[in-house]
């Protein structure tokens, strides 16, 4: 299999997401793209991990409600692998606010909120690999073959 399609991006399904019973429904949406999941779990984020992940916005206002908000239920955590997975998905999510995001989006499509916006996603390949040893140990990701590529992907492109 060309390295090309074990790109790998982190998604977290956040709390909103959790309690207002969309974890099915956005999963789906992943599946549907034709994209293979390769890591699943749940999770409680503790201050030390959300420190580490939110480092970029540690020092905004509002890190203290977004910390408050990922930690008020467990979340959700997948690994997904595709060619081009990255930036695939960052399309599928969706701008931050979600009241504005695309309709037909994640975001666009389930939230109205610029915090409670239902997933977070990787925005670089850098960053997801990053992400995805932050989240996972290496035995809780998973190597298998997906028959359907032969339909969701070109000969020249596996
Ligand atoms: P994204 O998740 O779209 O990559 P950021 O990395 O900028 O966005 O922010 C991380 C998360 O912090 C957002 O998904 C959202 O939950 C929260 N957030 C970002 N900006 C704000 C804001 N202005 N007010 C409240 N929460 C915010």
């Amino acid at each position: 299999m060309p390295e090309g399609l074990k790109e790998r991006t982190l998604i977290l399904i956040k709390p909103d997401a959790i309690q207002r019973g969309l974890m099915g429904q956005i999963m789906q949406r992943f599946e549907q793209k034709g994209l293979k999941l390769v890591g699943c779990k749940m999770m409680t984020l503790d201050e030390a991990v959300l420190r580490e992940h939110y480092a970029h916005i540690a020092d905004k206002p509002f890190f203290g409600g977004l910390a408050r908000f990922m930690q008020s239920t467990p979340v959700v955590v997948m690994c997904w692998e595709g060619l081009e997975v990255v930036d695939a998905v960052r399309k599928l999510t969706g701008i931050t606010k979600a009241r504005e995001a695309e309709a037909g989006s994640i975001r666009g499509d389930f939230a109205m909120s610029q915090a409670c916006n239902v997933i977070h996603a990787s925005d670089s390949p850098e960053n997801a690999e990053l992400e995805v040893s932050r989240f996972f140990k290496e035995d809780e990701i998973f190597g298998y073959d997906k028959s359907e590529y032969t339909h969701v992907y070109a000969e020249d492109e596996r």
